[in-house]
């Protein structure tokens, strides 16, 4: 018997959870005939503006949240000569939409309770040639949406949410999607809160916003593929209006997505659960846990992100180091923009002009918490924490 057989099988940082319901309409969709997007894919639009309980809205359904990101600033006219503000402690993608368009970002520092985009820091950003802001809901947790929507009310700005973390969250009861942004984006990416593989949803209760991402959402086209294949009259005729992207959602990627969003709520509720077991199991020792919603809301509990406090000598890398040894996953959340060599030489950006992001980014490390974990999974982390720095 070699040592490794000893050893407790590696906990990944993440994994999706695929049931029999995802394969077998994934089966039915095969066998179909037709695997692009077309009826399941609609369905999954209409389903997933049901799950947020709100008539008014759109759900239009993209290959990636990066897609959905990149066709909501689109469809808002943001160009060149125009600035997007976001939070510097944030995944490339929430930011490299805004350059595709030829706008530049000016990113903001956190509010170092949430982690999330810190809204004085927003308003101070502002400039003449200031369109959207774009706050991420860093982890699951909300951002301060009342502070930024009124922000955006009173100098006349865009809002468009990067809730790849967010499904479900709430704030005052409203589910993320709802709020009154102007389009708020979801991922299906595949460790995300619910999956598709790749796969992202636009939502907007905005008409003219919802017509122009559908139609750039395939090549500029006035009609998509489903409907002129479909339609009883012969209707090879379309006309292209724009010179669009190849943005589309297939109905492979949405079979999946109709189970997901069935089971979203359990999803949540044992990641909430989770994160109480964390938080219970972690208490007392030098590290800050992260913050929960505040009473009455919802937390989607993406990432469970913790900090080494102050006063422990033990560094991020070396607790990293130690999971990885008991053959424990764990990630960092965010390497902010601000330290990327793309973001940090073309706008000069410098670790001090974003105290928080920077000080949190070299104290914190990401603990796995995903539905297939069992408690014992969560005290085996636990344990290791508990030796390390207790
Ligand atoms: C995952 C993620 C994205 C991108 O989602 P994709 O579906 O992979 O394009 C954007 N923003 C944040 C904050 C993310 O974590």
């Amino acid at each position: 018997m070699t040592a490794d057989a000893d050893k407790p099988p590696f906990l990944p940082f993440a994994l999706p959870e695929i049931g029999d319901e995802e394969i077998a309409e994934v089966v039915d969709t095969l066998k179909s005939g037709w695997v692009t997007t077309g009826p399941k894919t609609a369905r999954f639009e209409r389903e997933f503006s049901a799950f947020l309980g709100d008539a008014g809205l759109h759900s239009i359904a993209v290959n990636s949240a990066t897609a959905g990101l990149h066709l909501a600033l689109e469809a808002l006219g943001i160009g060149p000569g125009d600035e997007v503000i976001t939070t510097t402690h944030t995944f490339t993608a929430t930011a490299e939409v805004v350059r595709y368009l030829g706008a530049d970002v000016v990113l903001v520092d956190v509010d170092p309770a949430t982690l999330n985009i810190d809204p004085r820091a927003v308003e101070a950003a502002i400039t003449p040639r200031t369109k959207a802001v774009m706050p991420v809901h860093f982890g699951g947790l909300a951002a301060d949406m009342p502070a930024i929507l009124d922000i955006a009310r009173r100098h006349g700005l865009k809002v468009v949410e990067d809730a790849a973390h967010a499904l479900p969250t709430t704030v005052g009861g409203q589910l993320v999607g709802t709020l009154g942004s102007d389009a708020t984006v979801f991922s299906f990416y595949a460790n995300k809160t619910m999956t598709t593989g790749e796969g992202g949803m636009l939502v907007t209760r905005d008409e003219a916003l919802a017509k122009r991402a559908k139609t750039m959402r395939l090549h500029g086209m006035s009609r998509d593929a489903f409907d002129r294949f479909t339609a009883t009259v012969p209707s090879w005729y379309y006309e292209i209006v724009a010179p669009g992207f190849k943005y589309n959602l297939t109905d492979i990627a949405a079979s999946l997505g109709l189970h997901q969003l069935q089971k979203a709520r359990r999803f949540q509720q044992r990641r909430a659960e989770i994160a109480a077991l964390y938080h219970a199991g972690l208490a007392g020792l030098p590290l800050r846990l992260p913050a929960d919603a505040p009473a009455g809301d919802e937390h989607a509990w993406h990432l469970y992100t913790v900090r080494l406090a102050d006063e422990t000598r033990v560094s991020r890398d070396q607790a990293v180091e130690a999971l990885f040894e008991a053959g424990i996953g764990c990630s960092v959340h965010y390497i902010p923009l601000h330290q990327q060599p793309y973001w940090r030489e073309r706008y000069g950006l410098r670790p001090e002009h974003f105290p928080h992001s920077q000080k949190a980014y070299e104290r914190l490390f990401s603990l796995p918490i995903y539905t297939r974990m069992t408690d014992a999974d969560v005290q085996r982390v636990v344990a290791v924490l508990r030796r390390l720095l207790g």
